[in-house]
């Protein structure tokens, strides 16, 4: 089976989607099967729904799926809530594993949220916490036997820079340190070995490259070999070992499943689990091979038709997500003039245009075609139009 199936989506006629990694398109299994949650789970079998429809087995069944994408063993992985929450999880269990400690390292590539939520339960914990947010490339130099936790987006955000997930993590463990790894921009995007790695926790979102739609869960995984030492912070009922014997005190389940809160997304979860029907026979090795071809081809093309563009993302591929970023001073208008011609693709403050290479459904010729389109907006200047200029809330 060929990893490109761009049949099983449902993209707009003539529109080259290239922000697949910011918001993955509709998975055309997904109306039907959400339409049927509503109408016959919901609708026809109410409170029943919970154990008939499988409601609330779902996080941890969505969980094996997205698992084997990023190398987790089955049981370790389980859905909910949003990323920001799950990184709070991740960090405020690895701080309480190593308690002695008082620094948390990440790098100032990393998303914004992440770092705020760090910077919040450090705050809220009041032990004197240190987030010391060092350079990329200075990570490991950072990682001394002082620290408690280290906490890292693989896949920038902005430039696709990589980080080797196995060679810090080894410095983690060398230095006494946990390691937590947000994976955003992996999951379904560049080949993962969390078991293999040995990191303690991962998280992620499913609404990038796993085209979960919009809200859709995020993923915390455990290390199974610590998972029943880990002590929830958010200490929620569903993360209970016995949630319906109602007892009065907590007592976390077994496994990666205290990582669970509250009442699931039941409706979000089952556009999830559609979407992910996309993956069956998906090898990340063979998607990575395609991700890659795309992003080379793109980056020659763009080089060669527009000067003025200066590449922002690493030229090794090893060393790049799936995703190219380029910088422009008129990064924002020039992107809103791309998307008004049907190529889309976003803007990342200060001047950074970023497209998304996801081969599921975007093939060769779009990425052709992408560089043709961008041209005519550079040549022409066809950006430099009022509203183009004009910021709207979301870039
Ligand atoms: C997309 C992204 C998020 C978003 O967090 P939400 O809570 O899902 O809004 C967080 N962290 C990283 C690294 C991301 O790329």
């Amino acid at each position: 089976m060929s990893i490109y199936r761009k049949h099983l989506f449902d993209l707009p006629e003539g529109m080259i989607y290239l922000d697949g990694n910011s918001l993955g398109p509709l998975p055309k299994s997904v109306p039907a099967r959400v339409a049927q949650a509503v109408t016959a789970e919901w609708g026809g079998n109410l409170i029943k729904g919970w154990n008939l429809d499988g409601w609330m087995a779902q996080p941890s069944r969505v969980g094996d799926l997205v698992g084997r994408l990023i190398g987790a063993p089955a049981g370790s992985v389980v859905m909910g809530d949003t990323l920001s929450i799950k990184v709070y999880q991740a960090l405020s269990a690895a701080l309480q594993m190593r308690s002695e400690r008082r620094v948390v390292i990440s790098d100032s590539g990393n998303f914004p949220t992440d770092l705020y939520m760090a910077e919040g339960l450090i705050r809220h914990l009041g032990h004197g916490h240190e987030l010391r947010v060092v350079a990329p490339e200075e990570v490991t130099e950072a990682i001394t036997d002082q620290v408690a936790a280290v906490m890292l987006t693989q896949v920038d955000y902005r430039t696709g820079r990589m980080h080797d997930m196995a060679d810090i993590t080894a410095r983690a463990h060398a230095a006494g340190a946990v390691m937590i790894w947000d994976l955003a921009h992996s999951a379904g995007a560049v080949p993962v070995d969390l078991a293999g790695c040995k990191a303690e926790f991962a998280v992620g979102c499913t609404y990038k490259y796993l085209n979960g739609g919009p809200g859709a869960p995020a993923f915390i995984y455990i290390r199974p070999d610590i998972a029943d030492a880990v002590q929830p912070a958010l200490a929620g009922w569903l993360g209970h070992e016995a949630p319906f014997a109602f007892d009065l005190d907590y007592r976390p389940a077994p496994g990666v499943e205290r990582m669970r809160v509250g009442t699931p997304p039941v409706l979000q979860m089952t556009a999830l689990e559609a979407a992910m029907e996309a993956w069956e026979g998906v090898e990340m090795a063979e998607l990575r091979a395609a991700s890659v071809a795309l992003c080379e081809t793109f980056i020659a093309e763009v080089e060669a038709r527009c000067p003025e563009l200066t590449l922002a993302s690493p030229r090794d591929a090893a060393q790049r997500g799936s995703q190219v970023s380029f910088r422009f001073e008129q990064g924002y208008a020039a992107m809103q003039a791309l998307i008004a011609r049907d190529v889309i693709g976003d803007f990342r403050a200060p001047d950074i245009m970023r497209f998304g290479f996801t081969p599921l459904y975007v093939g060769a010729d779009d990425v052709t075609r992408a560089a043709e389109v961008l041209e005519e907006v550079i040549k022409d200047r066809l950006w430099d139009r009022p509203e183009y200029l004009a910021r709207q809330r979301v870039t």
